[in-house]
């Protein structure tokens, strides 16, 4: 039996003839969110019998799920071998409506999913390294994380969605199935959401970076960032050791990016670690002459953690300075904060 959500098109192709076949068990699934074959009322019953005996697509299984008051949630995912994953549902912009009901403004919605159980980068504030790293996720396994939570809200298939892979596990040492994760989203058979609308955020493994510009999937790049000088990096991203600031900047420049697009650096503050304006100079400097946006991410605390959540007023100061000399940078909104957001909290709760 093999999973369907790990095909694209053009290899489901392969098995299924005609090919219209394919279109249509792909609109069923991804379109019209049914839960099994018998469903697929246009496809001819022997057909359906034939494929439920050869294929399922069920993937996921829901254990527990959060919501948070500014409306994120959080869901706690158990895999067919057991083994536990988190996804966030982010409504960012709620829809507004004219008096007359018409939509002003459509509802967006930012999906952030796990791309490994566990994680082998190791930083020092992140809660998903603590239990080290288990096994990759298939295709099948990412594309089910937004297939699951849009069938669940009834987000009609064409309302766009926009995918982060800043979920538990370091996208970029999943290189392969991510890849292939971001081409089944976007077909137009399926979730259509464009490689555009799906952002990559890597710990800054340089080689798979440059093999990622060479693969030209059109996703957008974030890096996690965090310190601008090699031995305090070091100190929080241990990966750090293996591909420093430099060979990460220099793996970039060759990054194809889109005319409107920049590349994103993620940038965690700490109190007391990498929140003064002296790192905001020097992130200035490493940033020159690069199309970058930061954002800037307060420090989520979670049980047994040596670091603090910032100062908002020196996040203020830090994101001043930044704009002050043309950088764009945004501090993200902490979103489920009551909600153990912060990564790998929700799979702790799981297993207690
Ligand atoms: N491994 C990838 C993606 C997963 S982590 C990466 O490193 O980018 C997604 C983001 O959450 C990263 O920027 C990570 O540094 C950040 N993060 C991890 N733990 C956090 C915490 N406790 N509070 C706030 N952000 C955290």
């Amino acid at each position: 039996m093999r999973n369907l959500l790990d095909f694209t098109s053009e290899e489901l192709a392969l098995e299924i003839k005609p090919k219209f076949r394919v279109k249509q068990i792909f609109q069923w699934i991804y379109q019209k969110y049914v839960d099994s074959f018998y469903d697929m009322t246009s496809l001819p019953m022997d057909f359906r019998k034939y494929l439920s005996e050869n294929y399922y697509f069920k993937t996921l299984e829901c254990l527990r799920k959060e919501t948070s008051r500014d409306g994120s949630e959080k869901y706690l995912f158990k895999l067919k071998d057991g083994e536990l994953i988190e996804t966030v549902f982010l409504p960012m912009k709620k829809e507004e409506k004219s008096n007359n009901g018409k939509i002003l403004k459509e509802a967006k919605f930012t999906i952030c999913v796990s791309s490994q159980v566990g994680c082998k980068s190791a930083c020092s504030f992140c809660l998903t390294a603590k239990d080290g790293f288990k096994r990759n996720l298939n295709p099948s396994e990412i594309v089910a994380q937004i297939l699951y939570i849009k069938k669940e809200k009834n987000i009609p298939y064409e309302k766009r969605v926009n995918v982060v892979y800043m979920g538990m596990g370091e996208p970029l040492d999943n290189l392969k199935n991510v890849a292939k994760a971001v081409k089944i989203l976007s077909e137009n058979d399926t979730l259509a959401i464009s490689p555009k609308r799906q952002t990559i955020s890597t710990s800054g493994l340089a080689k798979q970076i440059k093999e990622l510009a060479k693969m030209d999937l059109g996703a957008l790049l974030a890096i996690s960032l965090h310190a601008v000088d090699d031995e305090l990096r070091s100190e929080l991203m241990p990966i750090n050791k293996a591909y420093n600031i430099g060979q990460i900047m220099e793996a970039l420049r060759d990054f194809p990016i889109n005319q409107r697009k920049r590349l994103m650096f993620e940038y965690l503050l700490i109190d007391g670690i990498n929140d003064k304006i002296e790192h905001a100079k020097k992130l200035v400097k490493l940033l020159n002459g690069i199309n970058a946006k930061v954002n800037l991410i307060l420090f989520n605390p979670h049980f047994g953690s040596i670091y603090k959540r910032p100062k908002m007023e020196n996040a203020i100061a830090f994101q001043d300075y930044l704009s002050s000399k043309r950088i764009v940078c945004t501090i993200r909104e902490s979103k489920g904060l009551d909600i153990s957001a912060a990564c790998g909290q929700l799979s702790k709760k799981g297993k207690e």
